[in-house]
């Protein structure tokens, strides 16, 4: 199948031959032409496989065939769960409307709100955004939504995980139209919490799905190896960085503390490094991905605030120095290698804070996964086990009384809870913060974004 297939308008189809891309992938081949027949989609396929351009391309085309519903009101927006995302995404969009009679606009939390105010009153015809900021200029009357024609959500399930539900309902709400259009896309769309906020969200839409979530990326290969302690896995990533081939590596902690750390620690060593955190002010954010984009530096270390959609095509390896707290990302984070078919890496620590994310990870992947070793830095901590717990049932014992309630125990194995395979092997948790890092975790991505 060509690009030529879809009956693309001519300005459509010079900048993806610009683009050097010669067939659509999986996704673009079945969401293109879908999205052009105006059903609702939601879409996944894995990390790297060309989604941005499985909505871009139906987007633009509608925008040159059909007449604007308003003359005043966005056509277009598009959401995105951070600022970088959403940054990428724009770039990627401004490919096609440089010079073409629409105006494209990015809305981003962290930046000047009165400089937006002034932006949103030009009447552009795209706004790629977060979605807690552009809430803010919908609820402050800055913009009006009642003639949108597309509303396109890219990695949907991330808002909902963030908490960005009330304000993609406040955009729903907003954008009533009847001919409005809505496309979800993201690589992890199958669990329930997305599928209820998609049935209130969608009109009859149309499933897309190239494989699932727990399909084997075949470019990206999955290593784990056991950690004693933070200890061990500093080791392990000093291992790796010197002997690992690379080009460049995504650090992925539990914390933004631990990314100041391991930033701090790889820095004092002389190697080439760089942190990203959502407490950075967004000239810095900005500065640090130009510069890790282009090259500046071989090492970014960071949160799950870079775990989505990012396409850096020099990424040759993912380390999760920490497993993550939400299951999916663990797709994410080893999606920001093996991008539009390059091979990628992916080495991942699992000490025993780690063990049930691990499993989680497993269980999602539905895979039995094995750990390696390196020579010399062997783990003692050998996994937990499942923990039994006494669980007393209350039975009613009709053999003796008919009225005399018993009290029976039962052992259960309760799945998701472990004990130390033995004494030697319980958690060692000297981590120097004090908050919990699974707790502060999720608070990465500016909450006000
Ligand atoms: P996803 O959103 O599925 O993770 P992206 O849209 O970020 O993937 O695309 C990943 C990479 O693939 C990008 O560098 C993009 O330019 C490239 N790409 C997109 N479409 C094609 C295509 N048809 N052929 C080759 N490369 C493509
Ligand atoms: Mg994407």
């Amino acid at each position: 199948m060509q690009f030529s297939d879809f009956g693309l308008d001519s300005k459509i189809m010079s900048t993806v031959e610009h683009l050097g891309f010669n067939e659509p992938t999986e996704i673009q081949q079945q969401a293109i032409p879908a999205a052009m027949t105006g059903h609702d989609l939601i879409a996944s396929s894995k990390t790297g496989s060309g989604k941005t351009l499985a909505f871009i391309i139906p987007a633009l085309q509608r925008l040159l065939k059909n007449r604007a519903l308003s003359k005043r009101d966005p056509r277009v927006v598009i959401l995105t769960p951070t600022r970088e995302l959403a940054k990428q995404v724009f770039t990627q969009l401004r490919m096609f409307t440089t010079g073409s009679q629409f105006k494209a606009v990015l809305i981003l939390g962290g930046e000047n709100f009165n400089d937006q105010v002034k932006t949103l009153e030009k009447d552009p015809h795209f706004i790629v955004a977060t979605p807690g900021r552009l809430a803010d200029h919908l609820t402050q009357g800055h913009f009006y939504l009642s003639g949108l024609e597309l509303l396109i959500l890219d990695e949907a399930d991330r808002m909902l995980d963030l908490g960005f539900a009330e304000q993609l309902a406040q955009i729903n709400k907003a954008a009533d139209h009847r001919k409005r259009q809505t496309l979800m896309f993201s690589a992890t769309l199958d669990h329930a919490q997305v599928n209820d906020f998609a049935l209130a969200l969608l009109k009859k839409p149309k499933r897309i799905a190239i494989g699932s979530a727990h399909t084997e990326h075949k470019d990206i290969t999955k290593r784990f190896y056991l950690c004693d302690n933070l200890t061990h896995k500093e080791k392990l990533l000093e291992h790796f960085i010197k002997n690992e081939d690379h080009q460049q590596m995504i650090i992925f902690t539990a914390t933004r503390a631990d990314t100041d750390r391991l930033s701090t620690m790889l820095t004092e060593q002389g190697l080439s490094t760089v942190a990203l955190s959502g407490e950075l002010n967004q000239g810095q954010r900005n500065q640090i991905m130009d510069g890790f984009s282009k090259g500046q530096q071989k090492i970014l270390i960071t949160t799950d605030l870079a775990s989505r959609g990012l396409d850096l095509i020099n990424v040759s390896h993912v380390i999760n120095f920490d497993m993550p707290k939400h299951t999916e990302e663990f797709v994410h984070r080893i999606g920001r290698t093996g991008r539009a078919g390059s091979k990628g890496e992916s080495i991942s620590f699992v000490g025993p804070k780690d063990w049930l994310s691990f499993k989680n990870v497993e269980g999602f992947l539905q895979q039995k996964l094995n750990f390696t070793a390196v020579k010399g830095l062997k783990a003692k901590f050998k996994g937990l086990k499942p923990k039994k717990v006494i669980i007393e049932n209350i039975v009613k014992d009709n053999t003796k009384s008919a009225t005399v309630n018993k009290k029976q125990k039962t052992k259960k194995i309760v799945k998701n809870s472990f004990l130390a395979q033995d004494a030697g092997d319980l958690p060692v948790l000297k981590r120097k913060q004090a908050v919990a890092p699974q707790d502060i975790e999720n608070t990465d991505i500016n909450e006000i974004d």
